[in-house]
């Protein structure tokens, strides 16, 4: 493979350092999967997965609803960025970023091959396609364990 190929696409040529912040932007696949709640064990540091899901998060997009502000609405919310990525283990397998980062294909389904944003849940990806709660603020988060999606 010709990397310099002007014909291929960028996340096909440049490493995650590389891209732009725009393109950056556009390697989410805008699963969702991020915002569900997650806890950590104090020991062993492990981190699970819950089917709960930030008050912020729209469930009819799988968007957050607030996206601008999310820091200040959520000071848990963690933001991802081009340093910390190869950290962010505990991402869903399916990220864009972890998958682009193991140096793998973006699957057919992401929404830059696809050219549709509904592919992702048509897939069976992201929070649209699983069974979700919303976050109260008052529930009891081991109750809503899940494996890592
Ligand atoms: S898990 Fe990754 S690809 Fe999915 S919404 Fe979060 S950052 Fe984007
Ligand atoms: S504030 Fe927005 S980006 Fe952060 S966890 Fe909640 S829905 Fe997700």
């Amino acid at each position: 493979m010709n990397l310099s190929d002007p014909s291929l696409p960028f996340w096909e040529t440049k490493s995650l350092d590389e891209m732009t912040q725009k393109e950056w932007e556009s390697v989410c696949d805008g699963c969702g999967l991020c915002c569900l709640t997650k806890l950590q064990d104090d020991e062993t540091d492990e981190i699970v997965y819950t089917g709960v899901v930030c008050a912020y998060s729209d469930l009819a997009t799988g968007q957050c609803s607030d996206y601008a502000n999310r820091s200040t609405n959520v000071p848990t919310c963690v933001q991802l960025t081009k340093e910390r990525v190869a950290e962010f283990d505990w991402l869903p397998d399916t990220c864009a970023y972890r998958v682009l980062y193991r140096g793998q294909s973006l699957p057919n389904w992401h929404p830059l091959i696809s050219g549709k944003p509904q592919s992702v849940k048509a897939a069976g990806i992201g929070l649209l396609a699983i069974p979700v709660v919303v976050d109260t603020g008052n529930l009891d988060y081991e109750d809503f364990l899940i494996s890592k999606p």
